[in-house]
């Protein structure tokens, strides 16, 4: 069934402890609440993007200052895939700059990456930009479990972050990842100048795709200084726990995933953020090009909290 806005947005304003209890009763219907799947994530391209996404340090045409670093090798990326695996993650991401992949050899490398990192026991992710049908099948094949492709905002808001694209070529891409038989992880950014209305549509329009995104990330826009949106407001706390909220309530059996950002809320936010139904963390101490949380201050929460850490047993 269709979710309207009216009723997202309903939910979304519902008494705090009503929208908590509401979530977490979901969230226990389909999730083992004391369980949260940890990934990490790796930039194995960097910069040099021709694309004007008006938050990302890796545009050309923003003025951050950001290091290019071309395609890394297979060595290095199963280096830091392996002491991932050490430290108790179960997935690990890659993320390339870029609109897309630029020539086949490049996809040929990515493709190896995912057949190596799986083969170390751990589940895979990576984040491209647009795919073909033809690339999403070999990511298939080579044994990719997840795509990242964010929508990132609402559609009405779309065109204030970013020009070179359309918010429809995104979710061409999620369609054609779903078919492959791939999971889509796919969310957002939030604190880019954005109504809460434009942070429930986002929900709404992943809400009503044919398939559920598998996982849901939210990130907390992180400010890169140079770049068009450094300036904007960042989304109040309480606001952000809603979010959770919301996400768990209209795709219940999606995990939702606490992304960039988390290091600016506090404990207390992020234990809230987990009651109302986020069960999915990035653990790596870098999110790409900025700072995310230290393992052992992680730890201390999760043990503080009785979380246990989600195993991988493919
Ligand atoms: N180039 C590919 C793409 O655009 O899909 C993959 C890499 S891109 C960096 C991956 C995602 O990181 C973006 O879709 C965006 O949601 C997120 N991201 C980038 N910069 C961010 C920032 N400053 N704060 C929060 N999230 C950010
Ligand atoms: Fe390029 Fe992706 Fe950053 Fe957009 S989000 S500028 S496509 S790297």
């Amino acid at each position: 069934m269709k979710i309207t806005f009216e009723k997202a947005l309903d939910i979304f304003h519902y008494p705090f402890f009503k929208l908590l209890r509401t979530a977490h009763e979901i969230h226990v219907q389909n999730f083992d609440e004391q369980s949260v799947q940890i990934s990490d994530i790796l930039s194995v391209k960097t910069g040099g993007c021709s694309e004007d996404c008006s938050y990302c340090a890796q545009s050309v045409r923003n003025g951050a200052k950001m290091e290019k670093q071309p395609m890394l090798d297979l060595e290095t990326v199963l280096k830091s895939a392996r002491k991932a695996k050490e430290r108790g993650v179960s997935r690990f991401c890659m993320s390339a700059s870029g609109r897309c992949m630029s020539s086949n050899a490049e996809f040929e490398k990515i493709c190896e990456m995912v057949k190596a990192v799986k083969a170390l026991g751990l589940e895979t992710c990576v984040t491209l930009g647009f795919l073909t049908e033809n690339q999403a099948t070999k990511l298939k094949e080579s044994g990719l479990d997840y795509y990242n492709h964010n929508v990132d905002t609402s559609p009405e808001f779309y065109h204030n972050i970013a020009s070179t694209r359309t918010i429809d070529d995104r979710i061409r891409t999620i369609e054609i990842v779903q078919k492959a038989g791939v999971n889509v992880c796919s969310g957002g950014i939030v604190g880019m100048g954005e109504t809460n209305e434009d942070r429930i549509k986002m929900l709404v329009l992943l809400a009503n795709l044919k398939t559920h995104p598998r996982c849901v990330p939210l990130n907390k826009l992180v400010k890169i200084p140079g770049t068009r949106v450094d300036d904007s407001n960042p989304i109040d706390d309480f606001d952000f726990v809603r979010m959770i909220a919301l996400a768990r309530i209209l795709m219940p059996k999606s995990y939702v995933k606490i992304a960039a950002g988390r290091n600016t809320l506090s404990e207390s936010t992020q234990a809230l953020c987990i009651f109302a139904g986020a069960n999915a963390l990035f653990s790596s101490e870098k999110l790409l090009t900025v700072d995310n949380m230290k393992d052992n201050v992680d730890r201390k929460l999760f043990d503080r909290l009785n979380i246990n850490v989600e195993q991988f047993n493919g």
